[in-house]
């Protein structure tokens, strides 16, 4: 399940830079989006799903359903605060089901590509050496996760149980 494989940067790059914000095909329900995105979860207000291109096993991302793009500009206190509420619980979710040294969680983006907001939860398993944590364990240049789709699925339905047992 952990098998490495070459990330395509240039064609990444084609694909934010030049495509349709991918959350808001996912959110729309663009068949291609979908097939390619694994869900864990979604409703009026969030979208929850794997990391399409993980470093990571159990890497998700958290996002605002609507597109906004500045990180805390674009939210009401509350509404910042609601989906903070989604990034703890799914945090929690993914360390139920992934052994996790370290959550990270991070936003990043780009007004020349990834323009609509979204956390990225990526949990670091125990045993990784100093030099491969922190950023370079995000870093897509070191090569990407190869989930098969099962995989992906079962990961997914796995944290969604999790995240949907939380208390709330
Ligand atoms: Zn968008």
């Amino acid at each position: 399940m952990s098998e490495r494989i070459a990330f395509d940067a240039d064609n990444y790059a084609r694909r934010v830079r030049r495509g349709p914000c991918f959350i808001c095909a996912l959110a729309s329900g663009d068949a291609e989006y979908r097939l390619a995105n694994v869900m864990i979860y979604e409703d009026q207000d969030v979208l929850v799903f794997l990391n399409r291109y993980p470093t990571l096993l159990g890497y998700t991302l958290v996002c605002p359903r609507r597109h906004v793009e500045r990180v805390v500009g674009d939210f009401a206190e509350d509404e910042y605060f609601q989906l903070q509420r989604w990034v703890y619980r799914v945090g929690r979710a993914i360390e139920q089901v992934i052994e996790t040294e370290r959550l990270y969680v991070l936003s990043l983006g780009s007004q020349q590509g990834n323009r609509h907001v979204h956390w990225h939860l990526a949990p670091l398993p125990p045993g990784v050496a100093y030099e491969d944590q922190q950023l370079a364990a995000v870093s897509m240049n070191r090569g990407i996760l190869r989930l098969e789709p099962h995989e992906a699925r079962n990961l997914a339905d796995q944290i969604r149980e999790r995240l949907l047992d939380e208390p709330s």
